[in-house]
């Protein structure tokens, strides 16, 4: 439990040892999805460099995969491990969360951030892309607080951490599936947090305006042919045009507000939906 430090009876003098770093996470695992770019590789690092292990998981090269692993494990001295685990099949990704428990004894910090993106007409938009957004991204949160929950509440402790979206919270168009899967998270996420909130578990969901990451890369080009854009008008109308600060959201930003939520000054926070976009879903 946290304790302010009491003042020491002459000023300057310290008697009273420093209350422990809130941000340490040593002895503590983390399970992130979707951490092999992006902002889940960003809350990786966050983890690693405070002491925490870490599965790593998602797509990419294997070779680029294991060598972002070995240099996390080194510069963090720290265990980080990788788990192939395929977000659109429910069986692998409860298999991640076991992983996870069995290779490095627990289960602290459950993040679901692996996501999906696609940019089209809703008439025009294919069923596939349906599919496959919403199993990426809200059922895999699903299957992985599934597999979680009874290990954090032997443990009498956990966060779980979804990564939500503005557009958890508002809509844009042309982006019919993503826009309900991550409404759907946010709802997923209030549910889960009734439910655990006596056994030292914790459930929110973090709401990223635009950061800069291959996820927005990919929809700059989409949006320009949707819309019949150029590069610099979608980037700076569309992209930017929703965020006041007219700026991207950083992975350091999000990682502040991540520490945060997983220390134990965040266990009050539960169910709740962290808007962190430049004042974006004020409008
Ligand atoms: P990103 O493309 O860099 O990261 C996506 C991650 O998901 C990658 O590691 C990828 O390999 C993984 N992934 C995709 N399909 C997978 C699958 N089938 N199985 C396992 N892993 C899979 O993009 P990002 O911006 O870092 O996105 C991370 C999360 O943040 C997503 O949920 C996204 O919706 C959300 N988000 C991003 C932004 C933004 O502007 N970048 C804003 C709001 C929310």
């Amino acid at each position: 439990m946290f304790q302010w430090p009491k003042r020491s009876s002459t000023p300057g003098e310290t008697t009273e040892a420093r209350p422990r770093d809130l941000n340490d996470l040593n002895g503590q695992v983390a399970v992130i999805t979707g951490s092999t770019s992006g902002i889940g590789l960003a809350l990786a690092r966050a983890v690693a460099s405070r002491g925490g292990d870490v599965v790593l998981n998602g797509l990419g090269d294997p070779s680029e995969i294991e060598r972002t692993r070995a240099e996390l494990e080194t510069s963090c001295g720290v265990r980080v491990r990788y788990h192939a685990a395929d977000m659109r099949r429910g069986e692998e990704v409860a298999d991640l969360v076991a992983y996870a428990a069995h290779e490095l004894g627990r289960l602290d910090i459950l993040v679901n951030n692996a996501g999906v993106q696609h940019v089209e007409a809703v008439e025009k938009f294919p069923s596939e892309k349906w599919e496959q957004i919403l199993a990426i991204n809200l059922s895999s949160a699903f299957y992985a607080i599934r597999a979680a929950v009874p290990i954090m509440k032997a443990q009498t402790r956990g966060r779980i951490v979804n990564v939500a979206s503005a557009h958890g919270l508002v809509a844009s168009p042309f982006k019919s599936a993503y826009v309900a899967a991550k409404h759907g998270v946010i709802g997923l996420t209030k549910t889960v947090a009734l439910e655990v909130a006596r056994d030292g578990i914790t459930c929110n969901a973090i709401c990223p305006g635009f950061v800069e990451t291959p996820i927005v890369e990919k929809q700059i080009a989409d949006q320009a042919r949707t819309r019949g854009l150029s590069r610099e008008q979608v980037l700076n109308d569309v992209i930017l045009g929703s965020q006041p600060t007219k700026r991207f959201v950083t992975t350091d930003e999000l990682a502040g507000l991540f520490l945060y939520l997983v220390s134990d000054l965040g266990a009050s926070a539960n169910g709740a939906s962290f808007s962190i976009d430049g004042g974006w879903t004020a409008q």
